[in-house]
Parts: structure tokens; sequence; C-alpha cells
């Protein structure tokens, strides 16, 4: 081998080390840089609140944890959510969303979807291939993450897609209550590639909630932080409509005002809200958080408000301000139409991890909602949206 050569080859050693380093190295730093716990004054939980939260039935609309490039079946020290800290917390079902695309310099007001983190993210984290500059592959490859942890009955995983996996799940935990069911989420549509058939392969695959847009504007309607954030198009209402039919739920937690007016008027489905603020608690220049009409809507629907625990959309970095967005949906409409929707793992700081959401059922205690109201708003109300409005059977 000549110099030339030896030097050549010891350099792509150098750089494929390199390369191998920062791919172990770059997510874990970048996750935990970007789901933080914020220092939250402490709460004392009493025995009574204690012994109220391990009767309860806890269901959150909404967490991004399958991003990341942690083993979600082992309990880790940073980020939001993994299967031991669901179940420490009496967590009972999770919804697990998935991220495609996300731009870069991220704001609320205005994003295009010339950039894409996602990519660089996909490639450090060793994604298949396929799935680096393909969004349906992106999707489908998160997805594969969940079924595989759930196929090791070890990780007490249930991934729920019908009325009858709920019903099994739900008689089972009767028995063995450290056992959390998952349901898969899809945040921004983009991922069907601009291809109708690729909805039923999501449903396939078990997705049963999609939202439609994320935060650029794509090829079914406006995002709430797009550019023109305009109504449903032609391509979306297609796919509404096939989402009717196959009993899949609309999400619209990132919709502009225009396309979430839109599937207002086109869909007869109960509309979900995953993960959001309300204006009336927290003014938002965005237009994310709901108005008091939209939230009226989603309650003539029969669907549910997941409320957001992040500041960004309580304008509050403590649990007060969670329990302030609740409270409102409650006195606005009733208490049978508001959740949770934490958006752990989301790129977001919170004030507590799955493990310690008593803190949360301690905090509705002390705002004077009753046991009945607690037990609905903490995941009766999911449940009941979920056991009369999935598909009866996993079959199309
Ligand atoms: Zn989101």
């Amino acid at each position: 081998m000549s110099t030339r050569s030896k030097v050549i080859s010891t350099l792509s050693i150098i750089i494929i080390m390199l390369l191998l380093v920062a791919s172990s190295w770059l997510p874990k730093h970048i996750e935990k840089s970007r789901n933080l716990v914020l220092p939250t004054q402490s709460i004392d939980v009493s025995n009574n609140t204690k012994q109220l939260h391990q009767s309860l039935f806890i269901a959150d609309l909404h967490s991004d944890s399958l991003l990341w490039g942690r083993n979600l079946a082992k309990k880790s020290n940073y980020g939001h959510v993994d299967i031991p800290r669901l179940i420490e917390g009496n967590i009972a079902l999770q919804v697990f969303s998935v991220v495609t695309k996300s731009p870069k310099n991220l704001n609320l007001m205005t994003n295009s979807d010339d950039t894409d983190n996602i990519t660089l993210l996909a490639i450090a984290q060793r994604w298949p291939i396929k799935s680096w500059f393909n969004l349906f592959e992106r999707a489908s490859y998160q997805a594969s993450k969940l079924k595989i942890m759930a196929d090791d009955p070890k990780n007490n995983l249930h991934i729920i897609s019908s009325q009858q996996d709920f019903k099994k799940y739900l008689a089972l935990r009767e028995i063995k209550p450290n056992l959390i069911a998952g349901l898969l989420s899809l945040e921004g549509a983009h991922a069907l590639n601009g291809q109708l058939g690729n909805l039923d392969r999501l449903y396939q695959i078990g997705f049963r909630i999609i939202g439609f847009t994320h935060f650029f504007d794509n090829e079914l309607g406006g995002s709430a932080h797009g550019i023109n954030k305009g109504g449903i198009t032609s391509f979306g209402k297609q796919v509404l409509k096939r989402m009717d039919e196959l009993k899949m739920f609309v999400d619209v937690s990132h919709a502009s005002p225009k396309l979430i007016e839109d599937i207002f008027t086109l869909t007869k489905r109960p509309i979900l809200v995953t993960h959001t603020g309300i204006q009336a608690i927290c003014a938002s220049d965005s237009k994310r958080n709901l108005t008091d009409n939209q939230i009226k809507q989603v309650a003539a629907s029969g669907g549910l408000i997941g409320i957001g625990f992040w500041p960004i959309v309580t304008c509050n970095r403590s649990i007060s301000g969670i329990v302030s967005s609740i409270r409102y949906v409650s006195d606005l409409v009733g208490v049978d139409y508001v959740g949770l929707g934490s958006d752990f793992d989301g790129n977001v700081s919170v004030p507590f991890t799955s493990s310690n959401i008593e803190l949360l059922t301690e905090a509705l205690v002390r705002a004077d909602f009753d046991q009945q109201q607690i037990k609905k708003i903490m995941g009766d109300n999911l449940k009941r949206v979920f056991m009369q409005h999935l598909p009866s059977t996993t079959a199309m």
C-alpha cells in the first residue's frame, strides 16, 4: 500500500469512528436539551390523593417519545416517558404520536416546509435508510418501534387499535394492574406523501388518530404556524372522508383556524385536540390555542380536548396553568370534554414527568374538583370516547 493510500485509509477509519461516536452522542444530547423538567414548587401529595390516584384510569393524549433514540422499555433519567415511568405514574393509556418532519428555526408564527431537522436526527439515530428521505417510511419505522416493544410480554405494553383490543386490555388490567396501553397517532399527514392509498397502510400499521398539519401548510390544509394558514384542500377532503369510513380520529391540534372550521363542517365523527391550550387562559398570537367557539364545537362533536402541560400553551411554568385551563373548559362546556394532552417528550419543558403525574391529581383536588370529575379528566373521558368510537375490530 502506498503512503498516500495508507493516509487515506487511516483518515477514513478516523472519520467513520468520529461519525459512530457522534451518532451515539448527538441524538442523546439533543433529546436531553429539548425535553426538560421545570423546577416547580414541591407539593405534598396527601395519602387520600395517593389512594384516589391509584384508583384512577389515567390516559394521556399526546407524547412524542417514539421520535428519540432511548429504549422506552427501560427507565431513563432524562426525557419524560418510558414504560417503567408510565407504570410508576399509574398511567394506563398513552397515545404515542409520530412526528415525521420538523422545519429548522421552528417557531409558532410562520414556517415553510423547505427545511427539515428530522433528516439529521434519522441519520444520527441510524434509522433504516429508506426512512431518511421518505416521510411515510419515517412514520412506519417509529410505529415499528412501539410494535417491537409490545411483542415482548416482559414490557407489559399492549397496542390498542380497536374497541375489541381495548376491552381485552381493560379486562387484563383488572387482574394485572402494571400494564400500559399504547395507541398510535400521526402528527402531520404530510407522511401520506400525497397518496390516499397510504392512509389505508397507516391504518393497517395501527394508526388511529391523525393530525392533518404540524408546523407548516401541507397537501391537506393549513397549519396554525404555516405561511398561508388556509383551509382544507381537495386532497384533505378525500383523506377526511376515508378516515371517517375507517373510524379514525382527526386531531386539530396544529391546524389553522380555517382548517379547523372546515373539518368541523365536514365530519360527523368526534374531533380530538390531542395537545392544546386555551385562548382565554393563554392568549396566543399563533392561533394555536382554542377559542371559546372552538371549544364548544369540539364538545358538540362529542370529542375531547387534551390540555397541554407546557408553558407555551398555559402561559404558566407551574401545574396551576394546567389546572386553570382544565377548569376553564369544564366551566364552559362541562367536565366530559376535557382530558390530558401532556406533549411529553415533544420538544417541551413540563412541570413533572409521567412517573409523578400524581402531582396533577393533587393539584386538581386542591382546586376543588370532586372525585367523579377528577376521574373523568384524568382518563375516563378518553376511555369513553375510545370505547364508543374506535373501530369495533381491527379488520378493515
Ligand atoms: Zn405538537
